[in-house]
């Protein structure tokens, strides 16, 4: 129920204790300037837009009031960065303002990221440039317009401060980041490694509580756990490899227990397809290229079961065993989530026998033939049942044209036998496979743009598409291509 009178209706609820976080006011900044506010959101937690939008409101998303009833904090956690341990991490720019409760009645906490320097900052300025914010914001509501679980934009404000990286000054900004909680698998790596089975009981209870209730009445509650966290990460990785999604930095510190994309760094989204497709400048070994994902995924979450072995069985003998076997149930939800979400790709109603076979041929026809993951994809859903003159708006997409041509051949005779009108079968692959795209040039385009000229605007047109990336738009066909070979960003950074 809600402490405050302010603009945000903070809850009451259980806390982790005193050690998992630090109390930290974010710093004041010199001349705020509202980007802006993701009005559907605000409503869904219960906030009012317009009070974000007023003189105060500004003040609150720059870190320069703190809103009635915020408990500001910036919480501890460790991690395995590219598979190297670091002891402590912790929020080291982002700060926790409190936790509403949604109108669905799911408890999310609501955060500032770039607010400023915190106890975990470890020499870093506590900062964000703007170009981060941007991509951050577009990145994170196309995926939830996407319906992959995300953490979600709320706000971006400019804070009139300078932010250096390098050599370069950038304007510095501020993201209000909404999570359903930010508890990572390096939270439980932080006591877990310190041998503190207390905290990581009290951590796991925690999560129970706020994520997993259903789990609680379970006859053995962590091995419960253990399991559906498995198998809401497998589902998670699943979306992210049929929109196409590269993550980036699957470092376990932004592995987060609830399910969620977390941490909006040097992702990206495919264009030509390839399995191998790395982005990220600080992934020189491919670690967390896009066809690595779901074992990067069942590795993080190995170090997750390391620290609750003592949790899962009585006896220490057993422990491991039992990890193991809760483990081993991660490639096989992953790949049954992932084909029925591909199939669905495909119009198909539902996965058979073959299926699995038609779908990699498809991915390996595009390999192949250097085909546009996504314009190949929607290209499917407007194409008729039967073959002829309007296929080549397929075909004419691949360098290899024999490969695709016999496997339209397949998927149709796959078609014919679920026996749906072919307006039907166009109409659901419509709204599964996405007309717009945030490509990293159109991300790079938005991102330059309110970097060097102060300008949103084409933040403002992406989002319009990309927050109904599935509807036509007539008029941004352009934002709808892939780009040109001079338009082409194949690297991407971190904040
Ligand atoms: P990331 O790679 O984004 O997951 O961040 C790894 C760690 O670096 C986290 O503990 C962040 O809080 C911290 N960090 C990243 N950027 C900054 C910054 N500008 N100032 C302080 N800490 C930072
Ligand atoms: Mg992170
Ligand atoms: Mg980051």
């Amino acid at each position: 129920e809600p402490s405050a009178t302010g603009p945000i209706p903070f809850a009451e609820g259980p806390r982790l204790p005193e050690g998992f976080h630090a109390a930290v006011a974010p710093t004041p900044v010199a001349d705020p300037g509202l980007v802006r506010v993701n009005d559907e959101l605000a409503r869904e937690l219960g906030i009012d837009p317009a009070a974000l939008r007023s003189p105060e409101g500004l003040a609150m998303l720059a870190g320069n009031r703190l809103p009635e009833g915020a408990e500001p904090r910036a919480l501890a956690y460790a991690g395995h960065q590219f598979g190297n341990w670091v002891p402590q991490l912790g929020d080291g720019r982002a700060i926790l303002l409190g936790e509403v409760v949604d109108r669905h009645g799911i408890r999310r906490d609501i955060q500032l990221k770039g607010a400023g320097p915190t106890p975990f900052s470890r020499g870093g300025d506590g900062r964000a440039p703007i170009g981060p914010v941007v991509r951050e914001y577009l990145g994170s509501e196309f995926m939830a317009a996407l319906g992959v679980p995300t953490t979600r934009a709320l706000a971006a404000v400019t804070t009139g401060e300078p932010v250096r990286r390098g050599w370069a000054v950038h304007p510095g900004g501020i993201i209000t980041r909404v999570a359903a909680s930010h508890v990572r698998v390096g939270t439980f790596e932080y006591f877990g490694r310190q041998g503190d089975v207390e905290s990581v009981r009290t951590l796991a209870d925690y999560v129970i509580h706020r994520h997993y209730p259903e789990v609680a009445e379970a006859e053995e509650p962590y091995p419960a756990l253990f399991s559906a966290v498995i198998a809401r990460t497998a589902d998670l990785v699943a979306h992210w490899m049929a929109a196409g999604f590269i993550h980036g930095v699957m470092n376990t510190d932004n592995l987060a227990l609830a399910g969620e994309t977390l941490d909006y760094g040097p992702f990206g989204f495919l264009d030509t397809y390839a399995a191998d497709t790395v982005y990220s400048s600080i992934d020189t070994g491919g670690r967390y290229a896009f066809d690595q994902q779901p074992v990067m995924a069942r590795w993080g979450l190995t170090r997750l079961a390391e620290c609750l072995l003592p949790l899962l069985e009585e006896e220490s003998e057993a422990r491991v065993g039992r990890a193991r076997a809760l483990l081993d149930e991660f490639l096989p939800r992953f790949e049954t989530t992932w084909r029925g979400l591909m199939a669905q790709r495909l119009g198909l109603a539902e996965v058979r026998e073959g299926d699995g076979e038609l779908i990699h041929d498809l991915l390996q026809a595009m390999a192949d033939g250097r085909a546009d993951y996504h314009l190949t994809l929607r290209g499917l859903a407007d194409l008729p049942d039967t073959a002829g003159p309007a296929d080549a708006a397929v075909v004419d997409r691949f360098s290899e044209r024999d490969a695709i041509t016999a496997w339209l051949a397949r998927w149709r005779e796959r078609l014919a036998t679920q026996g749906h009108p072919e307006a039907d079968r166009q109409a659901a692959m419509r709204v599964v496979n996405p007309k717009f795209v945030l490509r990293n040039h159109l991300a790079q385009w938005a991102v330059d743009a309110a970097t060097e000229e102060g300008d949103f605007e084409p933040m403002e047109r992406l989002l319009a598409v990309l927050t109904d990336p599935f509807a036509e738009h007539p008029g941004e066909e352009e934002l709808a291509r892939p780009p040109r070979d001079e338009q082409r960003v194949e690297r991407t950074f971190c904040g």
